[in-house]
């Protein structure tokens, strides 16, 4: 901070900062008008966050003045003024609002969309909390006049020319709220004219709450959407609606309209996103901020309620608008309302019975839905047990009768089932293409049994929880008891019965303690070994899973199943009879184990399993 003269103070962008203007202002917009829409949803918040207080606050500054926004622009001059009566700012905010970037990892986020030459939509820019900064598209110097809502407030004065400073001082400021106001780069004359700055209001913002007035005529139509029938709500502006408030540039996939009236009685429009939103993929585990917003008798209450919605629904946007609520709610009775969490009750049930349609009327939209939010839809089976049922009929998996990227249901998997089949089987692994290479799938391919193919990481935290379905328990492909009767096998090129159990014992003594036991299998029809779990073991996916959570877990034993039909182990066989103490034997052994834990993507280190690769390469061609 430098002094500049006595009341001008001189700031510096954070670096990060700098960066990220520059990236705003040359590479990432394709719309500039989309400026005018963030100054004026950035005024409507302002309002929205004073009419809030006004309800509690009776110091509060200007308490009867008129909640609007005014533009006022001189097509000759080039000049844009645009003001509102909402809660200002005080000198802290000021600085801590436009002097830095308010989410962490923004600019990384930016500048991966740049390098990866993404062609950009500068709608994304509101989602990132720097839409204030996207009039630096359309001039070289912003001024900015605030005073606070509180009443000992004073007046300052923001400038800057979006390069690396910017400047406070305090000036005389009668009224509270925002004046922004800058002159335009003479490419950009447009938005100083009528029509066209009349047309950006109508296109972005004609669903705002308060009054916009240009140059002094009112320019939008207050419409609550969500008050409105469903009959009246045009797609058009449903989706502007939605992109407005959720930040999101795309049109939603679908809307859901809710008007209820009985115990409790409220309004919602709800919303659901094409993809899931950056910051879901982008910041892990920092959804705090999410959920619908709460109006009470059309007054905005909170700006993103997570109570409104279980966690695996925090996807969801739009209104809830209620009569039940006082108007001076404060966040701690929100939470605890019994009117909440029965809004909450119907919501959710009325949001499972939209993706339910979803799926029976428009598939590929509930496709498109899965595939985004499926993985957080699911965590729902293990916190939502009321609703465990529906859930359960939403999940939707790959498996090996359906083709890349289709799904089967629970239920059309049960309902294809031959008659003698009495378990749902499902085998969970990294990938698709790993999965269906993998030997525990043989004996089913082989006999035409449908395996569900979980690829999802979250899936080996919610399906084995389901047990059953329809009365079918569910089976993971690797478990030891599973009926292998359909499988006749292939008596006539397996070794000799007296030999069955040498070569189990070599195989035995030769893994010592790394597995539980060795047994003969009836499972496999191409691999000459496989493991698979115990009783009450965990599959081996969920072991891996576990283990990234808590690095000292302690490696499960598996078992050992050993094809005694395949040409390797009839080798053995043959080898174990010429010589019991040949070496080789126990390479073998060891590296037919490791192999199969290389086959599940559990083998540690492969240093050995080379070391002893080669030395069978060297054996083999030596022979020759
Ligand atoms: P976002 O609005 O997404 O948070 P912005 O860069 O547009 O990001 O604005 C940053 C912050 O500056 C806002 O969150 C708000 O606190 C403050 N701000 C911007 N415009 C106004 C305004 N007209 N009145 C009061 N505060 C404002």
């Amino acid at each position: 901070m430098m002094n500049t003269g006595s009341t001008v103070r001189e700031f510096e962008y954070k670096a990060e900062m700098k960066q990220l203007l520059d990236l705003i202002v040359h590479s990432l917009y394709t719309h500039p008008e989309i400026f005018l829409r963030e100054l004026i949803s950035n005024a409507s918040d302002a309002l929205n966050k004073v009419r809030f207080s006004a309800l509690t606050d009776e110091a509060l500054l200007d308490r009867d003045a008129e909640l609007a926004v005014r533009i006022v622009i001189d097509k000759e001059a080039g000049t844009f003024v645009i003001e509102d009566t909402g809660i200002g700012m005080t000198e802290e905010e000021l600085i801590a609002n436009l002097g830095t970037v308010a989410k962490s990892g923004t600019l990384g986020f930016m500048q991966a969309l740049k390098d990866q030459q993404k062609e950009l939509d500068g709608n994304l820019i509101g989602q990132f909390g720097v839409g204030f900064y996207s009039v630096f598209m359309v001039t070289d110097e912003v001024t900015v006049e605030t005073r606070s809502s509180e009443r000992e407030s004073s007046g300052y004065r923001w400038r800057s020319g979006g390069q690396g400073t910017y400047t406070i001082e305090k000036i005389d400021k009668a009224e509270r709220g925002t004046k922004i106001s800058f002159r335009l780069k003479e490419d950009f004359r447009e938005f100083a004219e009528e029509y066209r700055v009349e047309q950006i209001v109508k296109k972005y913002s004609n669903f705002v709450d308060f009054p916009i007035y240009l140059d002094e005529k009112q320019v939008n139509t207050i419409t609550a959407l969500w008050q409105r029938p469903k009959s009246e709500l045009k797609e058009e502006e449903v989706g502007e609606f939605y992109k407005f408030m959720a930040g999101d540039y795309q049109d939603p996939l679908d809307y859901l309209q809710v008007s209820v009236e009985g115990m409790v009685a409220f309004k919602a429009l709800l919303f659901l996103p094409r993809e899931a939103p950056p910051e879901m993929l982008y910041r892990q585990g920092e959804l705090e901020n999410r959920g619908p917003q709460l109006y009470v008798r059309k007054v905005m209450i909170q700006h993103e309620c997570r109570d409104l919605l279980p966690e695996y629904l925090r996807f969801i946007s739009g209104v809830v608008d209620t009569e039940d609520l006082p108007l001076n709610v404060s966040r701690e009775v929100v939470q605890s309302s019994p009117v909440m969490a029965k809004i909450r009750q119907i919501l959710t049930g009325k949001i499972l019975g939209w993706f339910e349609t979803l799926a029976k009327e428009q598939p590929e939209k509930f496709r498109t839905f899965y595939k985004a939010f499926g993985p957080i839809v699911k965590i729902g089976l293990n916190t939502d047990f009321t609703n465990r049922e529906k859930l359960i009929e939403l999940l939707r998996f790959e498996s090996t009768k359906t083709a890349v990227d289709e799904y089967v249901t629970l239920k059309a998997y049960v309902s294809r089932m031959p008659e003698d089949q009495k378990e749902i089987y499902y085998h969970s692994g990294a990938s698709r293409e790993q999965l269906l290479a993998h030997p525990n799938l043989e004996y089913f391919q082989e006999t035409g049994i449908e395996v569900l193919l979980l690829s999802d990481p979250v899936d080996v935290f919610v399906i084995p929880s389901i047990y059953e379905y329809d009365k079918m328990p569910l089976k993971s492909i690797e478990k030891a008891d599973i009926d292998f009767s359909k499988h006749k096998g292939d008596k006539e090129g397996q070794v000799a019965d007296s030999l069955v159990e040498p070569l189990l014992k070599l195989f035995r003594e030769t893994l010592g303690d790394r597995v539980e036991d060795v047994v003969e299998s009836h499972r496999l029809v191409s691999s000459p070994v496989t493991l698979v779990s115990g009783k009450n073991a965990f599959d081996s996916q969920m072991e891996k899973m576990m283990k990234m959570m808590q690095q000292d877990l302690p490696a499960g034993k598996r078992i050992l199943e050993v094809n005694t039909s395949h040409p390797i182990v009839r080798n053995l066989g043959g080898m174990l009879i010429a010589n019991e103490n040949n070496p080789l034997l126990r390479t073998v052994a060891n590296q037919l184990f490791e192999g199969a834990l290389l086959m599940e993507g559990s083998l540690d280190s492969t240093t050995a399993f080379l070391v002893r690769m080669n030395e069978l390469i060297e054996a083999a061609t030596l022979s020759r």
